[in-house]
């Protein structure tokens, strides 16, 4: 503006410059009439870049600059230049937070941000699916109006943040949800909530094994020590004396037993992928079909099929250990005069290995839990039949880390059927060249 003050000034001392001496010499008239002109002229001027600067104002088009004659040509100018600066940095705080709330979004922890009244603010997509919550519907409603629990209800009136709410929700599945409240700025709250369930899960899991394996071990250590003391107390004759000594190596069998069934578990669990040897299934089946006889001791038949030729890629004592609990169940449940039958078969898509027993069959429901450890359809039937109740753990766990499927099917009172399926890349066919090399 301090430029353009003189201009304007040596402008109105030029127009009197020429107009005094024209109402001078002249009539005065025609000096007024002149000055008159040139004042119009500079208002007319000035109201024109004015009516410019007004309607660009109004919306201000970066993309055209704003044009203007003399000094406010130079105030155009340095508006314009503002205004883009300003205009710039909008848009660039713009992007900044549509970034900040894209990652928000994106994390895989629910956020809620809440006022002082709890009254949701904002959610992002997580706490959305984790809460049940609709972040545009349910803007400015109270949180516990939507998510119920009165745990969290009494959680939030009592103010006492310094613990996180564990939440168990029941939709399609039990959830755990961990909460926090941390207050993140003057009288507003942000809630981050964790999914714990799977952590829980596992939790859980662990703290049933723990009781399973004392439950399991107590049972036998508690009639060892009864057998001893009765021995210690009473003197039996020699009969006697073998008979309880007999059962007592019967109980601590089974203890052996279940303590190897629990390391092989804990070795399959803790071991590196297993290695891609190929297995000859030909001499594996021979060992299978050996030590089902030897288990059976003449009481049921054994057959053995084999359709495709082809051998298995794998780590060997695993699957021996696997293949071998099926077979062990099969013959222990299945009554004397009955037929287990092992199945190799070979196909381009992969291959098979089943056993097929005519055994006492499992009831349905029994089926989705018969891989949890220590399940048993009957307790006392698996313990006379010397089980332990993890030898289908073992297999299941065995032959996921050879990325197969344990299928079980099977009828009451007339056999069931473990089948365990392997894909193609688990196998050797017997014209392709590894498993020439696995034969030599
Ligand atoms: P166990 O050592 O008790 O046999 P498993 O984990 O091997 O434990 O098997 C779990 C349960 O599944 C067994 O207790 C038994 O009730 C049932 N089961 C397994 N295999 C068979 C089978 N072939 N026929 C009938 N029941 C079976």
């Amino acid at each position: 503006m301090s430029a353009y003050l003189p201009r304007a000034l040596l402008f109105a001392l030029l127009i009197g410059l020429v107009a005094l001496p024209l109402g001078y010499f002249a009539t005065p008239w025609m000096g007024w009439s002149l000055f008159c002109i040139g004042l119009g002229l500079q208002l007319a001027w000035h109201t024109r870049n004015f009516s410019r600067l007004e309607r660009w104002s109004r919306q201000p088009l970066l993309d055209a600059s704003l044009e203007g004659d003399g000094e406010w040509d130079s105030v155009f100018r340095r508006l314009y230049s503002h205004e883009k600066e300003l205009l710039g940095k909008i848009a660039q705080r713009e992007r900044d937070i549509a970034r900040l709330i894209a990652a928000v979004h994106a994390m895989n922890d629910g956020v809620v941000l809440l006022d002082s009244h709890f009254r949701i603010q904002f959610c992002n997509k997580t706490a959305e699916r984790q809460l049940g919550l609709d972040a545009q519907s349910d803007r400015g409603s109270a949180l516990t109006h939507i998510v119920r629990p009165p745990e969290l209800i009494d959680y939030l009136a009592q103010g006492d943040f310094a613990r996180p709410l564990i939440l168990r929700l029941e939709r399609h599945f039990e959830r755990v949800l961990s909460l926090y409240v941390i207050a993140y700025a003057e009288n507003s709250w942000l809630l981050q909530v964790k999914d714990v369930t799977q952590t829980d899960q596992l939790d859980r899991m662990r703290r049933d094994f723990v009781a399973n394996v004392s439950h399991e071990l107590r049972t036998p250590l508690t009639v060892l020590a009864g057998f001893l003391e009765t021995l210690q107390e009473i003197d039996f004759d020699a009969a006697e004396r073998s008979h309880y000594l007999g059962l007592m190596a019967e109980q601590s069998t089974r203890m052996l037993s279940i303590v190897q069934d629990l390391l092989t578990l804990s070795s399959i669990e803790s071991a590196p992928p297993p290695e891609n040897d190929p297995v000859d299934m030909a001499s594996l089946l021979d060992k299978l079909k050996r030590d089902a006889e030897a288990l059976s001791d003449g009481r049921h038949r054994i057959v053995v099929e084999r359709t495709g030729q082809g051998d298995l890629c794998g780590h060997e004592p695993e699957l021996v250990s696997a293949f071998g609990n099926l077979v062990a169940n099969a013959v222990r449940y299945t009554p004397a005069g009955g037929t287990v039958t092992l199945s190799w078969k070979v196909s381009p898509h992969g291959a098979e290995f089943a056993v097929r027993d005519t055994g006492i069959g499992i009831d349905a429901k029994h089926i989705p839990r018969l891989t949890e450890r220590f399940y048993r359809v009957d307790r006392g039937r698996s313990r006379d039949a010397g089980g332990t109740g993890l030898g289908l753990a073992i297999a299941k766990h065995s032959l996921n880390r050879h990325q197969a499927q344990l299928e079980i099917t099977s009828q009451i009172g007339q056999g069931s059927c473990f089948t365990a399926r392997f894909p193609a890349s688990r196998v050797v066919l017997a014209d392709s060249p590894a498993a020439v090399i696995g034969k030599k």
